[in-house]
């Protein structure tokens, strides 16, 4: 597990450079204290810590110590305390070192469409939200029943891919309360600070950026091409006025496919424009518009939707196009599903913090999420693991569970373990004993 053991070692030497309030030496290092809180993403546990404490008791080592590299395990308090002043930008090396192996290694044919491109789509979510623990950056409003629900959102930047299901997380943009007064407003300011900060660093994946009709703006636009990407955004006609006039009575393109998908005869409509202006003014962005409309056999619409894009529309690649937009669902249905169910909890019980503590805990969580998804594409072991136990609840079901008895010396030890249900005979010993 070579590649999972870079990555932990690159995310070691990241905690090892978070500031340390303290003056003089602690107890624990700040490499311990940050693998600390990683552990409980990574695991999907929150009891993670707990029992490799009482493994630590009996046997004088634990799996923070083997599978995470730590070197003591500090209490709870304690890492709340420490990690509360580290701002999420910490993390931005580990981010770029889950791109750079899945370049490195062959990962990224997983993610590029479109002639090598990859798509990024960006999205406001909530990672928190409360009606009773709340801190100085949190954003609030008021609920129906009169109390103040204190929350915090972010503009996710995901690596998709129509055709499967795994996605990347890249670092987040944070969204804090002068960010506007509308959701919207907040969204998009955080958008173009994430392309600011991010576009360049993108710039050699020749990334396509998805995203929702609220993105498909102009200064949203420009800012995706400054750095030489494309974006593909929805377009609805309620707030593109001036586009949809402009293409009221105009003939287009058009191509229908008949597709069978799950037993069913869709017919896929496509329909596109090239060259009309994105808003009022002189100086609009030109844009290419593409509408897909898909029904059942009965002739029933069953999906309807539109797009504009920089990229060039043509009879070969509109069906392609359409699909790359489309795949921006995958990160509300299953990234976002999958953070919430799991990690979203996670955060809401370990702790909340007064200034950057819940930001971090939700930026390492993605981290956790965008390394299992490595393993997914480049660990043939953890892949066997995880087929071994079928669905992906499972498998984190049962790392929990035997790694809060067991001690595994490394990676390979542990999924080796998951994978013949049995462990090797050094861990047997364990048991026995
Ligand atoms: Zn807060």
């Amino acid at each position: 597990m070579l590649i999972l053991d870079r990555l932990l070692t690159g995310l070691h030497d990241a905690c090892a450079a978070f500031p340390d309030k303290r003056k003089g030496a602690g107890d624990y290092s700040m490499a311990d204290i940050g693998l600390s809180a990683f552990s409980l993403f990574f695991m999907q546990s929150e009891s993670f810590l707990s029992y490799q404490r009482s493994l630590e008791e009996g046997r004088k080592t634990s799996n923070c110590h083997t599978l995470f590299g730590m070197a003591k395990i500090p209490t709870d308090n304690h890492i709340r305390s420490m990690l509360d002043p580290v701002h999420p930008s910490h993390l931005q090396s580990s981010f770029d070192q889950v791109i750079a192996t899945l370049r490195a290694r062959g990962g990224m044919k997983e993610f590029e469409r479109l002639g090598g491109r990859a798509l990024i789509a960006l999205d406001g979510t909530e990672y928190f939200c409360s009606q009773k623990l709340g801190c100085p950056q949190c954003q609030t409003r008021k609920r129906s029943n009169g109390k103040t629900e204190f929350y915090h959102s972010m503009l996710a930047a995901t690596l998709v891919a129509p055709g499967h299901n795994m996605v990347v997380p890249l670092m987040p943009e944070f969204i804090a309360k002068p960010d506007g007064a509308e959701k919207q407003d907040c969204e998009r300011n955080a958008a173009k600070r994430w392309l600011a900060a991010h576009g360049g660093r993108m710039k050699e994946l020749r990334p396509v950026y998805l995203g929702d009709d609220l993105f498909a703006c102009q200064p949203i636009c420009e800012a995706a091409l400054a750095n030489g990407a494309d974006f593909l955004f929805t377009a609805k006609p309620d707030s593109h006025k001036t586009l949809y006039d402009f293409m009221n009575g105009a003939t287009f393109d058009e191509v229908s496919q008949l597709r069978k998908e799950g037993g069913k005869k869709l017919t896929y409509r496509y329909r596109w424009f090239s060259e009309a202006p994105l808003r009022d003014g002189k100086d609009a962005l030109s844009v290419n518009w593409i509408g897909l409309a898909i029904s059942d056999a009965k002739g029933k619409t069953t999906y309807e939707g539109a797009f504009v894009t920089s990229l060039e529309v043509s009879r070969e690649t509109v069906a392609e196009i359409a699909a790359c937009a489309r795949a921006r669902w995958k990160i509300e249905n299953e990234s976002f599903n999958i953070l919430k169910n799991n990690g979203y909890h996670l955060e809401h019980n370990f702790g909340h913090g007064k200034q950057n503590l819940a930001m971090l805990f939700a930026a390492m969580n993605l981290l956790a999420f965008a390394m299992h998804t490595v393993c997914d594409c480049l660990e043939d072991l953890w892949v066997k693991a995880r087929e071994a136990k079928r669905s992906r609840k499972r498998f984190f079901e049962h790392i929990r569970t035997i790694t809060a008895y067991l001690v595994f010396p490394d990676w390979w030890s542990l999924m080796t373990t998951l994978i013949n249900s049995k462990p090797p005979p050094e861990i047997e010993k364990q048991i026995a004993g």
